[in-house]
């Protein structure tokens, strides 16, 4: 096939779709493109017979051919916006490196295809956050007088965090020097510190039940080579649009609850509403309460490590809600509960003194 004749055929196709509302389609477009992208493989360096590059190529041209005409569609609808001209344009030379590996011309693939992959990075804004590298300073600098030995610098980039304390939400900008692990910040609008663990997401998996979602969430650590998966339960059934490389950030109160989760890529931002809290605990306590931190602690690093604990955990949450709502509406129950969690706490806060 030649390059033109994969986006003639992609333009026909585009002019026979028909699209959802404007952000859901350029989400969709988002999402199949950097999914298509990661499974391009490099074009061959030599001919082989029956190369698996060849293969490959045959059967990727089709499908990069749905996702172009949809691109196009995109456009043709919601305007070209940034995103979409670059990622029309990585799909373009992707095509073009496709066509050529297909017919065995693999120089002309290779430039085709390092065109491509720097489109796909201007495709994804965010990308360049965490992969771009200063260049290495002199061993010596006369007029500076800094060696390479003196502690470098780092880039700092500026993103946009949501504060999750109970009753700020508020967006401020905050420093981000790109590495693995979690950060610490301090709110200006409210002056209660938060926690924000940022990450690149690797796959999502949801499970839908019957009145909530729950997330399966496997994130790359930014330029470290660690692996996190989070998981939680959300009940208020809101989208959450992500592509795989999407830079995220879960947002913590400092008791280590989550609240929120942001993809810094696309600017979405998912409230986690209760199904996931402490919701018996939440209910005698109340919202914020010192003790959610030692139960959350004892849910986390004590329960979830033995299979009844997990088998608890999962009752709870399947029984909690319900539980934590007939709670609240009996004071004198609600007393109760609240005497033995206490009588808990005290077991929990000391058993961790001990064995620490
Ligand atoms: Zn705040």
């Amino acid at each position: 096939m030649l390059p033109e004749e994969l986006f003639q055929a992609a333009q026909a196709r585009a002019a026979t779709l028909s699209l959802p509302r404007a952000q859901e389609a350029r989400e969709q477009l988002r999402a199949q493109a950097l999914a298509l992208f990661s499974r391009i493989p490099e074009p061959p360096v030599y001919h082989r017979a029956e190369d698996p590059a060849r293969k490959a190529a045959e059967t990727l041209l089709p499908e990069l051919e749905k996702v172009l005409a949809l691109g196009l569609a995109v456009a043709r609808e919601t305007g070209w916006g940034d995103t979409t001209e670059h990622i029309i344009s990585a799909l373009r030379a992707h095509g073009e490196a496709l066509c050529l590996t297909e017919r065995g011309r693999f120089v002309q693939a290779e430039e085709a295809w390092r065109r491509a992959l720097e489109l796909e990075r201007l495709a994804h804004p965010t990308r360049a956050i965490g992969s771009k590298e200063t260049a290495l300073p002199p061993v010596f600098d006369r007029t500076s007088g800094a060696s390479r030995f003196d502690p470098k610098q780092e880039p700092v980039a500026q993103v946009k965090l949501l504060c999750p304390n109970t009753g700020c939400k508020r967006i401020n900008d905050y420093g981000y020097i790109p590495g693995p692990g979690g950060r610490r910040y301090v709110c200006p609008a409210c002056g209660t510190p938060f926690l924000a663990y940022f990450g690149e997401l690797r796959g999502l998996d949801v499970e839908i039940r019957r009145s909530s979602k729950r997330y399966f969430f496997t994130v790359d650590e930014v330029r470290g080579s660690g692996v996190s998966r989070i998981e939680f339960e959300e009940a208020s059934g809101d989208e959450f649009p992500v592509a795989k490389r999407d830079l995220l950030v879960f947002l913590y109160t400092e008791a280590r609850e989550l609240k929120a989760v942001m993809n810094l890529t696309n600017n979405r931002l998912m409230w986690i509403s209760p199904a996931s809290s402490c919701f018996v605990v939440t209910a005698a306590f109340g919202e914020g309460a010192p003790e959610l931190v030692a139960f959350r602690e004892f849910r986390d690093e004590v329960l979830s490590r033995h299979v009844l604990g997990r088998e608890f955990i999962r009752a709870y949450y399947r029984h909690g809600p319900g539980l934590a709502e007939w709670v609240v509406r009996r004071p004198e129950v609600r007393r109760g509960v609240r005497r033995v969690l206490k009588q808990v706490h005290r077991v929990l806060t000391k058993t961790r003194s001990g064995s620490t």
